[in-house]
């Protein structure tokens, strides 16, 4: 088995983040106890889930002789802002491929067109704030990766050493952050002499999931890692999870994970990736006028929407202690604000 403390690493927090119980929100609800952990707590600008992908895929960078990072994402990308906001940190160049938004029609729609939000607010003010070297913003539905990898062999023939992190941060090295985090919250759950029944995280491009369900498996825990998609159907989704459990798996040298582990239910997304619901709303509100917590309206705020809808069906039972994670992504929440009026 692999030891991940041997393997290169940069940090950008200082300690584990909260594990923290959300007594007013599981009171309002009547089901199972909430936890929390408090993964918006991650450092670099306005941290979340990407901070710890970050931390092994910068070090990679760094061991290959990067000067420059490309990366890759939507317009509000929490991803792109902190690979951006790792990059300052780490006196690297950092160039920006961004996608536009679609609209609720299923329509590219240009991001301060047709009574959107203006464009400089949210993540994409960052991207301007920590000075990406470029940014440039294509329709939904373009191929992202393919440009990226282009201009980083554009910037290769000017004499600059590109990494290329693909969209998310998701692959082997990136999950490994939440390898790591698995580890800190069994650390955590002993300490408070918690018995989990199930963690809750939202599943976009299944790094963090696939991260913990590895990470879980690893630590011969069986604690459930129950994914809440953002933008596919279980059918789309699970096996993309899969994939990447198993890779993960066989990078660590561990035994084969199940495939029941990696769970990803497809119905709280509503009619797309970023597309408010008005479950979201609700959930966003709930969080904030409980317990002071923001969410996002993309991830988290979805996620928290199944996990209301979940203890509303009676899928825990009263005395469960479920954990759920919270990913960051409050900045999008500014840029998102129409969906709450
Ligand atoms: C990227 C992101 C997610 C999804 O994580 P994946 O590893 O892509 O599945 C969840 N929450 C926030 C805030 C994110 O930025």
């Amino acid at each position: 088995m692999v030891n991940l403390n041997e393997l290169p690493r940069r940090r950008y927090t200082n300690g584990p983040t909260p594990l923290e119980h959300l007594e007013h929100l599981s009171t309002q609800l009547g089901g199972p106890q909430i936890w929390i952990k408090r993964d918006d707590l991650l450092g670099l600008t306005q941290g979340g889930n990407k901070t710890r992908k970050l931390e092994f895929l910068i070090a990679d960078a760094l061991a290959h002789g990067a000067d420059t990072l490309v990366t890759a994402g939507g317009v509000q990308s929490n991803h792109c802002r902190l690979a951006l906001s790792a990059a300052r940190r780490e006196g690297l160049d950092c160039h920006l491929v961004l996608e536009e938004d679609l609209g609720s029609d299923g329509a590219p729609v240009p991001a301060d067109a047709g009574g959107n939000p203006p464009k400089l607010t949210g993540n994409f003010l960052l991207f301007d704030l920590l000075g990406a070297d470029s940014t440039e913003v294509h329709t939904n539905g373009s191929d992202l990766v393919a440009r990226a990898n282009e201009l980083a062999a554009e910037l290769k023939t000017q004499g600059k050493k590109p990494y290329v992190i693909p969209v998310g941060g998701s692959n082997v090295t990136g999950a490994l952050g939440y390898v790591d985090c698995a580890q800190e919250l069994l650390t955590q759950f002993a300490e408070v002499g918690l018995d989990v029944s199930s963690i809750l995280a939202p599943s976009g491009s299944a790094g963090m999931q696939a991260g913990l369900i590895a990470g879980l498996h690893r630590a011969d825990s069986q604690i459930p890692v129950v994914g809440i998609n953002v933008s596919r159907t279980q059918e789309d989704q699970e096996p993309k999870i899969v994939n990447l459990v198993d890779e993960v798996a066989s990078f660590l040298e561990l035994p084969p994970v199940p495939r029941e582990r990696s769970l990803g239910l497809g119905d709280y997304f509503g009619t797309g990736y970023a597309l408010p619901t008005p479950e979201m709303v609700e959930a966003v509100r709930l969080f904030a006028s409980t317990e002071g917590i923001l969410l996002d309206p993309v991830y988290t705020g979805k996620a928290a929407a199944g996990l209301i809808d979940l203890i509303r069906q009676d899928r825990f039972g009263d005395d469960d202690n479920v954990v759920f994670i919270h990913s960051g992504g409050v900045p999008g929440l500014y840029a998102r604000a129409g969906a709450f009026a």
